[in-house]
């Protein structure tokens, strides 16, 4: 085990004495790039197409070439597949029994596109293509009524009919499924090869109870599918919220607890890589799992043990959801161009980024303590392959942000002496011979497992 002992001017001393083998810059020339090729005409095409199909209920029909979700999703899969040879284009199909919000039997296919990397851990990009229009929309929802608000929704009286009523939703969730056809897009054409496999997914049956993305999700989680990140994309199209306020400049992410969470750490990523290669746009990570009362794929995921958050436009106009007035006139394209290139930034920095580097033992406790002296921060992990050195974070353990970083050499364990590891949050990142850093891997205290005390009776 390498091993160094880290006052900073040390550490300042190390970097220098291995500066062959470190990082020279922060920023990827070709992520640069990669982001630069998204294109707000391609996303205005592609979300006029989606409108075309007039619903993309997954109970409509399936049958015609140009109505319902049966043309959507093969629209979708020949679209895929039109980018080039590199990507993977499928269906990920399912028998739904009759349940809840769906009213009879149905056949519910998913429609992804894998882009092989150098490894088999996937990163996500995603959103979902079917929509719903009910009784006074999600306005109606808010306010606690329906139909006192919205446009009167027709459902077919006969569950078995095909539910072709007008949902034509393009911002729910028409933004999230352009953004990641076209990333499909970008990053097949890019000619990078990243190490993580990128999927782009468009999930079936989000407006029923998320049932295409917990389909997928509990797939992968039995055939021990290893997913580092699910960045997913649901309503992020409209600047302008329904109260007439307007901010075209910022994107909320939403990340389930607790605080350390795989979740929280991706959140933070995205905050930290997607600002610095769109600094224009302000990613605002939200520390909880979604908005009241609503939500999305990305929670599908979590239940299934992967990092997963939810980007969400910032100011939401309720009268177009759910609603058939979610149409291209609500959507701020030059907005949803914008979070797509932070999405875009984020799974290129973390594709083409090291694994995180492990910091926990067998019996799945951090590899922290007061050593030497008993009073110092020892911190040791594992080496991520392709990593030449990493980089510590730490905070008060009291807060939610990273507060310190401190880049070390090609090293699997550092020392700080004097400092209280009760006190503060240490996390560490692999960082690779071009600057590409990996989620954070937090050193956690375990859970301690309460145990009754006997007493005599
Ligand atoms: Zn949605």
């Amino acid at each position: 085990m390498r091993r160094a002992v880290v006052a900073v001017a040390m550490a300042v001393c190390g970097f220098s004495r291995l500066a062959s083998a470190q990082p020279v810059t922060d920023l990827d020339p070709r992520i640069t790039n990669l982001v630069g090729q998204v294109s707000e005409e391609r996303l205005v095409a592609l979300l006029k197409k989606l409108e075309s199909f007039g619903t993309r209920n997954t109970l409509s029909s399936v049958d015609s070439t140009t109505h319902g979700i049966g043309a959507a999703r093969q629209w979708i899969f020949d679209e895929m597949r039109s980018y080039g040879p590199r990507l993977q284009v499928s269906f990920d199909t399912y028998k739904i029994a009759k349940q809840g919000r769906i009213t009879r039997d149905v056949e519910a296919r998913n429609v992804l596109a894998i882009l092989p990397g150098r490894s088999q851990r996937r990163i996500y990009i995603s959103g979902h293509y079917d929509t719903i229009a009910v009784n006074g929309g999600q306005s109606g929802s808010n306010a606690g009524t329906r139909g006192r608000d919205g446009i009167v929704v027709t459902q077919p009286a006969d569950p078995n009919a095909p539910n072709d009523s007008p949902a034509a939703g393009v911002n729910d969730d028409g933004s999230g499924t352009s953004l990641t056809l076209e990333l499909a897009r970008v990053f097949s054409q890019s000619g990078i090869e990243f190490d993580a496999t990128l999927v782009f997914m468009c999930h079936v049956a989000e407006e029923q109870g998320l049932m295409g993305a917990k389909l997928h999700a509990r797939k992968a989680k039995e055939a021990g599918i290893r997913i580092d990140a699910v960045l997913n994309n649901d309503i992020v199209g409209n600047q302008r919220g329904g109260n007439g306020i307007v901010d075209g400049g910022s994107i909320r992410v939403y990340a389930e607890g607790p605080e350390d969470s795989p979740s929280r750490e991706l959140a933070r990523f995205v905050q930290r890589w997607g600002m610095r290669y769109v600094p224009s746009h302000t990613v605002r990570p939200i520390a909880r799992p979604d908005r009241f009362s609503r939500g999305g794929d990305h929670s599908a995921y979590n239940q299934y043990g992967f990092a997963a958050v939810g980007f969400r436009e910032s100011r939401e106009d309720f009268n177009r959801q759910h609603d058939p007035r979610d149409t291209f006139d609500g959507l701020s394209p030059a907005y949803l161009a914008q979070n797509a290139r932070v999405n875009a930034a984020v799974a290129a920095a973390l594709a083409l980024a090291p694994p995180a580097p492990v910091v926990l033992n067998d019996r799945g406790q951090a590899n922290i303590n007061r050593a030497p002296s008993g009073y110092d921060a020892h911190l040791t992990w594992t080496a991520s392959p392709g990593a030449v050195a990493y980089r510590i974070f730490w905070r008060s353990a009291w807060g939610p942000d990273w507060q310190h970083e401190l880049l070390v050499g090609n090293v699997t364990e550092t020392t700080f002496p004097n400092t209280l590891i009760d006190d503060l949050v240490f996390g560490v990142a692999a960082v690779d011979t071009l600057g590409h850093e990996s989620l954070v891997a937090p050193y956690l205290s375990a859970v301690i497992d309460s145990t009754e005390v006997k007493t005599i009776p």
